[in-house]
């Protein structure tokens, strides 16, 4: 983690999300070396990260973007190029048709999505069609984030694939990790060898899916690529994709903002200008406390305080934290890892402020306001 970053605060309105570019090219380094020993392609999952405003920085690198929507899929064409890749858990039939036009390749949830619109697929010869499976094998640790929870909708089992054609279909994808090292990747793997071993050899490519933090500090990048090379030779697979949405922008983001008011109930609560509802829903959802620079655990320093957002959410509450100095009006907090599932997830929830988006670069000390966001943008969301 950045804890010493040096971002120009003095210089930055508040809220503001500033994404560090020497940090981004430093992770897609990481995934470049993954590219060139295995020579599997990798796709941005936009779902984690769409700041399209560095599109340019990361297609130099990676082999595309896999989207969740059309409004996503064009993104990817419009913005980034190469490959795109969309799956969702269902489509409507005016969602298909827009995708035909923007996608590479459209992976179906279910034989019933794929059987449905069989017949207006078939002139799209530029379009590869895949089904996602479910290899029914869980490593997640929370369940919202588990596709291979019991009851689960995403994905077919390989139960479900007896009896149906397969004639069409040239990928297979599965998903199933979330912020997982590659020894999870192995169990996975193996679990999807085993139950699909009839099924692969037919296939043209296969997608690996997400959730691999392949920029972690401690992820065992040698492992990854040493299963993907024996993948490879196992089965002959002519191409093979991940799709990481969240180890693309790992660590590379900061959330600046200022404290607003300090007030006292039991405890000192600082009120500060983002909110964990509107600008950081994860932190609520998932949940998670997020670092901040120069703070540490409750009573760890001298000043504790609670930090909390500025929205009529009682439950806005971003977490307890300790400092060395007193907070108050106008004081700066810079919180971490603030790139992915972030600017994607935002809303204009009591009509709060958007936090603008910046880059800056670490190396050069280039500090660019890319957009500010105002009224307009909350009003055309509504009507
Ligand atoms: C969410 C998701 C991803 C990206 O996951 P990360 O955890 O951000 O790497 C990739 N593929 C699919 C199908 C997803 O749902």
């Amino acid at each position: 983690m950045n804890r010493n970053c040096t971002l120009p605060l003095s210089e930055i309105k508040t809220p503001c999300f500033v994404v560090d570019l020497s940090l981004l090219r430093k992770n897609l380094a990481i995934l470049d070396r993954v590219r060139r020993e295995t020579g599997v392609k990798i796709l941005l999952a936009q779902k984690a990260f769409s700041m399209f405003s560095v599109y340019g920085v990361i297609s130099g690198i990676l082999d595309g973007t896999c989207a969740s929507s059309p409004h996503e899929a064009r993104l990817g064409r419009e913005e980034f190029g190469k490959e795109v890749t969309a799956f969702a858990a269902a489509y409507s039939e005016q969602d298909l048709k827009e995708l035909l036009t923007t996608c590479n390749r459209i992976i179906f949830n279910s034989f019933s999505q794929w059987k449905r619109f069989r017949e207006i697929i078939r002139n799209s010869k530029d379009v590869k069609f895949g089904l996602r499976c479910n290899p029914e094998h869980s490593e997640g640790d929370v369940e919202i984030y588990d596709p291979c929870a019991p009851k689960s909708r995403l994905g077919i089992r390989r139960a479900d694939f007896d009896g149906e054609s397969l004639e069409g279909i040239t990928g297979l994808h599965m998903h199933n990790l979330c912020e997982k090292n590659s020894d999870a990747f192995a169990r996975t793997l193996a679990v999807f060898e085993e139950k699909f071993a009839d099924i692969i050899p037919q296939m043209q490519w296969i997608n690996l899916g997400g959730g691999h933090h392949i920029t972690r500090q401690d992820y065992d990048i040698d492992l990854l690529c040493r299963l993907l090379n024996e993948f490879r030779a196992r089965w002959g697979t002519p191409e093979i994709f991940l799709e990481p949405g969240e180890a693309v922008a790992l660590n590379t983001g900061y959330l600046v903002s200022s404290v607003l008011d300090v007030v006292h109930n039991e405890t000192d609560i600082a009120i500060l200008d983002t909110s964990a509802e509107a600008h950081m829903p994860d932190v609520l959802e998932m949940p998670y406390r997020p670092n901040i620079i120069g703070a540490g655990l409750p009573d760890e320093k001298k000043y504790t305080y609670r930090l909390a957002g500025h929205s009529c959410l009682a439950g806005d509450v971003i977490g307890d934290y300790s400092f060395d100095e007193r907070l108050e009006y106008g004081s700066k907090l810079v919180f971490l890892d603030m790139a992915h599932y972030t600017m994607v997830k935002t809303n204009t929830f009591n009509g709060l402020q958007l936090p603008s988006i910046a880059t800056w670069d670490g190396e050069t000390g280039e500090l660019n306001m890319i957009r500010e966001f105002g009224y307009a943008d909350f009003k055309s969301r509504l009507s």
